[in-house]
């Protein structure tokens, strides 16, 4: 006792990896108040035959499986419900971590063999004429003394009968009754005789595939119903926030259509009809919405005087203006480069100004061969030439 006691004290003063890291839950599943049944979906849509329903309906009814005709329950089917089945597995052993699974699984399992054997599981109604045992009725030869009066009976009973002995039940009326009456007082049945079991054999194989298929399905019932609170949470998440991204939707389109407020109307503009702020044209030939309008500060107009007092509206358009043609074709009048310097000026005396203070400033950096030319000394110091003089001149070399 002490020495376990010791065991779980040391764990919890050292857990290891495994109690460290936190259960992961995706986005959608908001710690583990919703279901996340995206990948489910995706590959639901993608069975063949299905009904294309949207993701919220998907989820009242990924447990109707009852509901798919036992038909479209192929191998592609039975992936999709493993699939399924182990997406609601994996999130209850999240979210209630303490559940016992294994015994949860079996007791389905045990309820699901109860249903399935004399056909109740739903969406799996009973085969007529199972494949395995042979349902004909026997029939009681010895009242009878030849094959023709066997076959007065009819092809139906004599088939009935033939299957009852397990023999190949086909052919005509004489063929089946010749078949049946060979086998009178006979103990052992001819082996040409016998239906063939590689028949039956793929009929069990296929009843056999599909109880799995149902027993999957018997266990996706049994978890969808433990998780039933989750997934109500879930559609009602999912269906509110699809309603308020249609709402946001319809609030932008009713602020493009609201005409009643008007904004400073610029008449220079060109006239668009149904356009009554005046917003610049989007690239879908509509009006942009007021709040990108004044998000982009459209609403603001820049002039310049370089420009011929052009007015550009929005600070994007002015800041981009002063490398396009018009400003530079400004400046080119006025005989000054248009270089970074100028960036920002929009008046021409400015610019004016700038221009000579920059030429002034060239000036003083210029090469002046009077006073920058070099000169090296008898001892090879290289001094520029108005030193060099000077130090000449005082006799220092
Ligand atoms: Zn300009």
């Amino acid at each position: 006792m002490s020495v376990e006691f010791e065991e779980i004290a040391k764990m919890r003063e050292n857990p290891s990896e495994d109690y460290t890291t936190p259960v992961e839950f995706s986005d959608e599943e908001g710690y583990g108040k919703y279901l996340d049944l995206h990948e489910c979906y995706e590959k639901y849509i993608n069975l063949k035959g299905i009904e294309k329903v949207d993701y919220i309906t998907y989820l009242s009814l990924f447990d109707h499986l009852f509901d798919i005709p036992r038909e479209r329950k192929n191998s592609e089917y039975r992936n999709y419900i493993r699939a399924l089945l182990t997406y609601l597995k994996d999130f209850v052993s999240r979210v209630k971590p303490l559940q016992d699974q294994a015994q949860e699984m079996a007791a389905a399992h045990q309820e699901f063999l109860k249903v399935w054997e004399p056909g109740m599981f739903p969406g799996w109604p009973k085969e007529t004429g199972g494949a395995l045992t042979n349902v004909g009725a026997h029939l009681d030869l010895s009242a009878f003394s030849s094959w023709e009066e066997l076959a007065s009976l009819g092809l139906d009973r004599l088939k009935s009968a033939l299957m009852a002995l397990g023999l190949k039940c086909g052919g005509t009326l004489e063929e089946r009754a010749q078949r049946l009456f060979s086998t009178k007082g006979q103990t052992a049945l001819d082996k040409s005789l016998v239906a063939k079991k590689g028949a039956n054999k793929a009929k069990a194989t296929t009843q056999q595939r599909h109880k799995d298929i149902a027993a999957i399905e018997a266990q996706v019932y049994r978890f969808a119903n433990i998780v039933s609170s989750t997934r109500a949470a879930t559609i009602e998440n999912v269906t509110r926030r699809a309603a308020r991204a249609a709402g946001e939707r319809r609030d932008e389109s009713d602020e493009e259509s609201d005409t009643s407020v008007t904004g400073d109307v610029d008449s220079d503009d060109d006239e668009v009809p149904y356009n009554p702020k005046n917003l610049p044209l989007g690239w879908d030939g509509k009006p942009i919405p007021y709040w990108l309008y004044k998000l982009h500060g459209l609403n603001i107009s820049y002039s310049c005087e370089i420009c011929g007092n052009f007015t550009y509206k929005g600070p994007k358009a002015f800041q981009r203006h002063f490398a396009e043609w018009r400003h530079a074709h400004g400046m080119r009048c006025l005989g000054i480069p248009n270089t970074a310097h100028f960036a920002n000026v929009t008046q021409i005396e400015d610019a004016l100004a700038l221009w000579e203070k920059i030429k002034n400033q060239k000036e003083g950096e210029r090469f002046v061969a009077e006073n920058d030319e070099e000169y090296e000394d008898s001892q090879g110091n290289v001094v520029n030439r108005k030193t060099y003089e000077d130090l000449k001149r005082q006799g220092l070399l």
